[in-house]
């Protein structure tokens, strides 16, 4: 339970990415983890879990792919 990870900046901006599932080639969105370091989620269709980690790869952008 590791509750002071850096500063979360991008907390204020959403809680969600946009993400498109490339497993089913759909577009849906994934949430924050409730220690706020990852967005974690599952493909709607097939439930293969993803986990994007925050501030990794530029989380600027809103979009991303799950393979
Ligand atoms: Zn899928």
């Amino acid at each position: 339970m590791a509750e002071n990870i850096g500063k979360n900046n991008e907390e204020k901006k959403s809680n969600y990415l946009g993400i498109m599932f490339k497993c089913c080639n759909i577009y849906g969105r994934i949430y924050k983890n409730k220690d706020g370091n990852a967005y974690v989620g599952r493909c709607p269709r097939c439930m293969r879990s993803i986990r994007i980690a925050v501030g990794e790869g530029g989380t600027n952008e809103r979009f991303f792919s799950a393979l």
